[in-house]
């Protein structure tokens, strides 16, 4: 018996085995759940296909979370194939390059419009659409950083987004919480994937992380995957507008310090 058994979840955002959107997957698939995934077009047949075979799924549709209409033709995809969504993954975020570079007053304004729209509009584009599919007892989850909460070096506009999309996670939670739909996020401590790449100096910040975080030892997506289970299942039925930490307790500390 799976904690997920005959669950149906939707996954937004695998960019290939790095991904935290696919140690959720794994996580998910590994209890039970039928897991669909949706991507943006260039990653589909080369990267996201091969991993949900792997799995033994076969939806897997493009979306550019930009456009409300590609979201609706997935969403409308998930329907004729499996009807209902229990748990909805939204685990994905943009910003240019140049923005996560240097100082955040430099940030120019169709960077910060980018970085907002992609990274932390786009959850509630994704609920809108998804919402005559979610009933109660639906899980919707997304993933976000501390630099959204504290400053850190270079993750500027980024962090402003995700401290709209947390703040977006509770309004959500609150609107969609009468009909028994849950809306959470996961705080994960820095990991090396295609997306944490692109921000200055990640190496250095991952790098010390293990030596200063209170488990001393580095995050992985399997971590992320298991909390993200346990948001995903019946298991934290009355969690909601959360944001959950899987950073080994860095968020805890004052002033982290390597011994
Ligand atoms: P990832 O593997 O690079 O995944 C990010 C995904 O977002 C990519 O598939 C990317 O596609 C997609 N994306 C970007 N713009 C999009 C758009 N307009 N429409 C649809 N998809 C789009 O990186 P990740 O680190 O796992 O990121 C997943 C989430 O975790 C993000 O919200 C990230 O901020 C968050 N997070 C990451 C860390 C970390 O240290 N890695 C820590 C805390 C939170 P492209 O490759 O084409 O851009």
């Amino acid at each position: 018996m799976g904690l997920l058994d005959g669950k149906k979840a939707l996954i937004f955002g695998v960019a290939n085995d790095h991904s935290i959107a696919w140690g959720i997957a794994k996580a998910l698939h590994d209890e039970g759940a039928t897991v669909g995934f949706s991507s943006v077009e260039m990653l589909l047949e080369k990267r996201v296909r091969p991993l949900a075979e792997s799995i033994g799924s076969t939806f897997v549709e493009p979306c550019d979370v930009q456009s409300d209409e590609q979201i609706r033709a997935v969403m409308d995809k998930w329907q004729a194939a499996h009807g209902e969504i229990d748990v909805l993954v939204h685990a994905l975020a943009f910003a240019k390059r140049e923005d996560l570079d240097g100082a955040y007053v430099d940030t120019s304004r169709d960077g910060f419009a980018l970085a907002l729209d992609v990274s932390a509009y786009s959850l509630v584009a994704l609920v809108r659409e998804a919402r005559p599919i979610l009933h109660r007892g639906s899980s919707v989850l997304t993933l976000t950083y501390y630099g959204a909460e504290k400053v850190v070096s270079h993750y500027n506009v980024m962090g402003v987004a995700k401290a709209a999309l947390e703040a977006s996670v509770r309004y959500l939670a609150a609107d969609l919480g009468p009909d028994g739909i849950r809306v959470n996020a996961i705080s994960a401590g820095p990991v090396r994937t295609l997306a944490a790449a692109g921000i200055a100096g990640f190496k250095k910040l991952y790098g010390s992380f293990a030596e200063v975080s209170p488990l001393r030892s580095n995050i992985t997506i399997e971590d992320v995957g298991k909390t993200g289970l346990w948001l995903a299942s019946d298991l934290s039925s009355a969690v909601t507008g959360e944001v959950i930490y899987v950073d080994g307790g860095f968020n805890v500390l004052g002033v982290p310090l390597a011994e």
